[in-house]
This record gives C-alpha cells, sequence and structure tokens, in this order.
C-alpha cells in the first residue's frame, strides 16, 4: 500500500441548475419565484435538512415551501425583509 491519504468529499446536492445570470422571467409578485428569508434560529427552518427530507420550511412572511436549491438570481421577498428589519431591530 502507498498508504496515501485522499480525502473524500461527498456531494449529497445535485446541482444541475448552472445558470449565471438572474433570471427575468422570474415574477416579484409571485412567492414561488422569490427568495424568501428563513429564521435560522429555528431548527424547523434549517435548510439543508429541509431540501436533504425534502420538507417545507417556514419563511419570515408565512410562505411555506420546500427548499430546492439556492435561490440565485431571484428577488428577495420584500415582506421578509420587512419582517427580518423588525426581527433583527433595525
Ligand atoms: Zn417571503
Amino acid at each position: 500500500m502507498s498508504g496515501s491519504a485522499t480525502t473524500a468529499t461527498m456531494t449529497t446536492l445535485p446541482t444541475t441548475d448552472t445558470r449565471t445570470e438572474p433570471d427575468t422571467s422570474l415574477d416579484p409578485a409571485n412567492p414561488a419565484d422569490c427568495a424568501h428569508i428563513v429564521d435560522q434560529r429555528d431548527p424547523a427552518n434549517d435548510i439543508t435538512t429541509a431540501i436533504v427530507e425534502g420538507r417545507e420550511v417556514t419563511a419570515l412572511c408565512g410562505y411555506r415551501w420546500v427548499p430546492y436549491r439556492e435561490p440565485k438570481g431571484r428577488p428577495v421577498c420584500e415582506a421578509c425583509i420587512e419582517a427580518y428589519g423588525r426581527i433583527t431591530g433595525s
């Protein structure tokens, strides 16, 4: 045996969406097309676990959905931004 150590990186999440530009076909008025903010202090809203287990998380605005990828290029939900401002006491 050579004794060489190999660091294996487990990749469990599919990265099939390779778009880098904002998708202009997204509708900011449609909650399903928005990037929502979740309260990560609540274990029930752990995005990583939710993706792996395919369960819903609840956004600050009350919208519930099953996260499946990074919401890159999406307009951020305005209601979530407002709620986030209240939580952080800005
Ligand atoms: Zn929202």
